[in-house]
């Protein structure tokens, strides 16, 4: 009998326990998160109240109006890319694109993480140390729940594609952590890692961001799967969209994977937008998180894909959204993490 994952089980379906104490040794499950994925974890607002903006509503949001009053500017474009890529492009030294910066990263930094488990908590702690979760997003939720978590359970790595406020590096050693702390080569302090703004030409050319890049198409190359969570990849952007297909196809053309959209737009509406990255028709769809496979296997997704796609079997759910406390969280974590250091070792 050929000795691939799971070949033993004879019925039609992997059960929980046999999922959840058999992890295997599958490539990185890769997932990219934008504004809307922020917009879900916090429908009305982070734990203070304040709403989270997408790009639509941002200006109005912040409160910018007022600054483009002031400048005589018309707000004649909702879409703050469009606007601040416009503005830009007329005046890459105008003192209204300085004071819209710092409002920005002011409004951003402010924003805190609710006490109890949110959705990026249910996220994090869904993967493991070889997956890689990818945010756009200039929100420090993605950075705070990681660092919550961090010393509770392994995590996956997480990326900043587009700087973050919460987020500084030492230059002198490419070393990255928490703006305001220190290096612990040099014992200076990080230096802010700047947001990355929307100009139409984006070149990726700053230090941290492109070695972000750099780690990001590494692990998309040789993805087992790939999630795409409330990120509309903008036309401001065209790069990130081109640089996430041509890594995502690099070693395959992919006609076997599935790829996972995560969005409240209609599903032929994103389907069609992200069309280059699927073939034929594998892919799942869904506009909450809540019904992704992340947290209905948790620490276990890729296995999830594997067992329907490749083996031809039901997949037994065993969701993380179960547990509504930190504490019931990683209890129930703890069994699979074990069984994750047990595959490890056997790996060495
Ligand atoms: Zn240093």
């Amino acid at each position: 009998m050929p000795n691939y994952p799971y070949s033993d089980i004879e019925s039609g379906m992997v059960n929980k326990d046999r999922l959840i104490n058999d992890p295997q040794r599958f490539k990185p499950h890769v997932v990219i998160l934008g504004a809307g994925a922020s917009r879900q974890a916090f429908p009305t607002g982070d734990a203070n109240g304040n709403i989270i903006p997408l790009m639509d509503d941002l200006v109005n949001v912040i409160g910018l109006e007022e600054d483009f009053v002031k400048y005589k500017y018309e707000i004649d474009e909702p879409n703050f890319e469009l606007l601040y890529s416009r503005i830009q492009k007329e005046n890459p030294e105008s003192e209204l694109l300085n004071i819209i910066e710092r409002k920005v990263f002011k409004y951003f930094e402010s924003l805190e993480l609710p006490k109890v488990p949110t959705l990026y908590d249910y996220l994090l702690v869904s993967l493991r140390p070889k997956d890689i979760i990818a945010t756009f997003n200039w929100d420090p939720f993605l950075f705070d729940a990681y660092n919550r978590n961090l010393q509770k359970i392994s995590l996956p790595k997480i990326l900043h594609l587009h700087g973050n406020v919460r987020v500084g590096y030492c230059k002198n050693h490419n070393f990255f952590g928490k703006y305001g702390e220190f290096c612990s080569e040099c014992f200076t302090p990080y230096s802010q890692a700047d947001l990355l703004y929307p100009v139409s030409e984006k070149n990726y050319s700053n230090e941290f961001i492109e070695g972000e890049w750099r780690v990001l198409e590494s692990h998309l190359q040789n993805a087992f799967t790939l999630t795409i969570f409330g990120y509309s990849s903008p036309e401001t952007d065209k790069k990130a969209f081109d640089l996430l297909q041509k890594n995502w196809q690099a070693k395959s053309n992919r006609e076997l994977e599935v790829v996972e959209i995560i969005d409240i737009k209609d599903e032929d509406v994103v389907i069609n937008h992200w069309k280059k990255f699927i073939h034929s028709h594998h892919y799942h769809y869904c506009s909450d998180f809540q019904k992704s496979m992340i947290p209905k296997f948790p620490r276990r997704s890729c296995e999830s894909i594997y067992v329907p796609t490749i083996l031809g079997k039901f997949a037994e759910e065993f969701s993380i959204y179960s547990e509504s406390t930190f504490g019931g969280i990683y209890n129930k974590l703890i069994p699979m993490v074990e069984a994750e250091e047990v595959l490890n070792d056997i790996k060495k």
